[in-house]
């Protein structure tokens, strides 16, 4: 049964207006840019060093020239990474800083990479997107506050705790965002503390919400940018207090995903070291995954029950948790442009992740200053930032860009791995060493969605949670800081009837305990319960069938150290 077959109650149609706030109440931006990560917050460092040189274009712009929204409570709080970054974007940005200053926590000095059997770790040659030589070990999250308190300091109005939610449009072109009402009630009564959202006039708009942009999804679909379908993974993260230093980044193959090609399961893990007492380490699997009962937040608590992985642990304490999803279709997804008229789209909202490097941070910082450029090019005297073809340049800097280079080359390393991992590694290997000319065809790529969901005669079974080693998701959530209201208005939009394979496939794949089969079907199909407060906003339920909508701004995870 495919997800796809029960599609969410959701018209992106109904997420686009035009602007309603009386000019004396609305708030008019130069250059807005959406969401808080390392490409929002790349944009807005950009901006706001060209906007220093330009000081009377600054003044032309109004009293807000460049303003930054997240959802998140305090930037950083939203993001969640490995992370190994590339300093490469860093650099180009700060060139007057060296790498002591930027907010990393060690060089990569020695890595490995394993296949994993139930018991053993055999070493493998790493393959070259993997060579993390040069790179640093960091926390996004800590990234995400150091990069906006450069963008401050530098004259942004950085604005946490504000969901956008609907695309303004007028004359056919973007002309800002609307952000979302606060205080509202389960039904969407107002509640005595209600606020409601207000419109945020831009000369020009950057998309740079990340993975499972809602409004960049909208935008996509307004302006018809998007004839090739994205694909996702699910990537969950725990962060642990260790007795011993780690000395070496690690990433595994195999155990526990399995490798028949009818399975579909792609994937790893990861455990990075974090200075000397901490250690990162995730699970990321593709989510076109066919076994219903598969669950990527239990996969973790399994991957940590393997001799090799429970050594690194042993005697620690899990400090961190989170989830969250990553765009893995990359050059064979991107949308059709990376503008429209008044809009550009950066990072993981345009999909620009090298997934056999998995790496997205130096692409997304790297878009987002590629985005600032043209942006502050176009809000120039004597130039009209909506007319048609005025942000083009900015599709022209990425395709002479590494980004373009580095992503074109990987393009068909993770579709190859629809033919089973052993296959897919083959394909992999001829595709990296002949630098992306073989094969010579674009593999496709097929909505996760679209992919059948089956629950097997032996369901998958997972270690019981016991407290110490392994968590279950509820503990799990808990840690995650989530802030949502159990009386907050419901943000997901599923459907809650559906056949009992796709409502498994939901119970198992949501890390947050949002989904549990509940009495009261009938004619074959699965009731679903959704506690929409239990939802770190990973992403996946939009990947796997539903749509994921913004909350409201403040509520959700509050990660710190992710
Ligand atoms: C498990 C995992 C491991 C990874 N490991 C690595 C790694 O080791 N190295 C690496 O380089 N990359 C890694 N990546 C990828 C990397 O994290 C991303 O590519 C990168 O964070 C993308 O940055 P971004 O700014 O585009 O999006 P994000 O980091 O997702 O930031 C988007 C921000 O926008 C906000 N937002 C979204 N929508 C709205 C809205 N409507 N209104 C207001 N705010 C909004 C969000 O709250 C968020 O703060 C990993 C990703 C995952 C999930
Ligand atoms: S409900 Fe929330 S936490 Fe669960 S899969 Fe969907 S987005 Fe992720």
């Amino acid at each position: 049964m495919r997800p796809a077959d029960f599609p969410p109650p959701f018209d992106p149609a109904e997420f686009v207006r035009e602007p309603t706030d009386p000019a004396d109440e609305r708030i008019d931006v130069g250059i807005l840019i959406v969401g808080a990560g390392p490409a929002g917050l790349a944009a807005a460092v950009r901006a706001g060093q060209l906007l220093a040189e330009r000081p009377e274009l600054a003044e032309r712009l109004g009293d807000v020239p460049i303003a930054v929204l997240d959802k998140g409570r305090a930037p950083g709080a939203h993001l969640l990474s490995g992370a190994v970054v590339n300093p490469r974007a860093f650099r180009q940005l700060f060139p007057g800083l060296t790498t002591k200053d930027f907010p990393f926590q060690g060089a990569v000095t020695s890595e490995g990479v394993y296949y994993l059997t139930r018991r053993s770790a055999i070493r493998i040659p790493a393959p070259p997107p993997m060579w993390n030589h040069g790179n640093y070990v960091g926390s996004v999250d800590e990234m995400g506050r150091w990069l906006a308190e450069r963008a401050e300091e530098l004259g942004v109005a950085v604005i946490p705790e504000t969901s956008a939610t609907h695309l303004l449009v007028q004359g056919g072109r973007v002309v800002g965002v609307r952000t979302g009402d606060k205080g509202r009630g389960r039904n969407g009564e107002e509640l005595p503390n209600f606020e409601p959202g207000s419109d945020l006039k831009a000369r020009v708009t950057i998309f740079a919400e990340g993975t499972q942009g809602h409004l960049t999804g909208v935008a996509l679909d307004r302006f018809g940018l998007q004839s090739r379908p994205q694909v996702w993974a699910l990537g969950v993260k725990e962060v642990w207090e260790v007795e011993r230093p780690l000395n070496r980044v690690i990433h595994t193959m195999g155990w526990p995903l399995r490798g028949a090609p009818h399975r579909r399961e792609f994937g790893g893990s990861f455990v990075y070291p974090m200075g000397e007492g901490r250690v990162a380490l995730g699970m990321v699997v593709g989510l076109d995954y066919t076994d219903a009962t598969l669950s990527v937040h239990e996969l973790l608590q399994e991957l940590k029950t393997h001799p090799k992985i429970r050594k690194i642990l042993r005697g620690g304490t899990r400090v961190a948790w989170g989830a969250k999803t990553i765009p893995e279709g990359g050059y064979l997804s991107f949308p059709d442009r990376f503008h429209m008229p008044g809009g550009l789209i950066a990072g993981d909202a345009a999909g620009f992740v090298n997934v056999p490097a998995l790496k997205g941070i130096h692409y997304a910082m790297r878009t987002g200053m590629l985005a600032a450029e043209t942006a502050v090019e176009a809000v120039g005297p004597g130039r009209t930032a909506w007319a048609p073809g005025a942000l083009a340049g900015y599709d022209e800097a990425i395709r002479t860009d590494y980004v373009w280079r580095d992503l074109k080359r990987v393009r068909n390393v993770r579709a190859g791995f629809k033919y089973g991992f052993w296959r897919g590694a083959a394909l992999a290997a001829i595709s990296i060493t002949s630098l992306g000319t073989f094969p010579r065809r674009d593999f496709k790529i097929e909505p996760d969605a679209e992919l059948p969901v089956g629950i097997p005669k032996t369901p998958r079974r997972y270690p019981a949670p016991d407290g110490s080693l392994t968590f279950d998701k509820l503990s799990s959530v808990y840690l995650s800081g989530n802030k949502t209201r159990d009386d907050a208005p419901n943000h997901l939009r599923v459907r809650q009837t559906v056949a009992p394979e796709v409502a498994d496939a939901w119970v198992h794949m949501c890390p947050a305990q949002v989904y549990e089969l509940a009495a009261g079907a009938a004619d074959g199909l699965a009731r679903v319960e959704v506690t929409a407060s239990n939802c770190v906003q990973c992403g996946a339920i939009t990947a796997k069938g539903g749509r994921l909508t913004p909350a409201e701004g403040g509520s959700g995870p509050e990660y710190s150290v992710l």
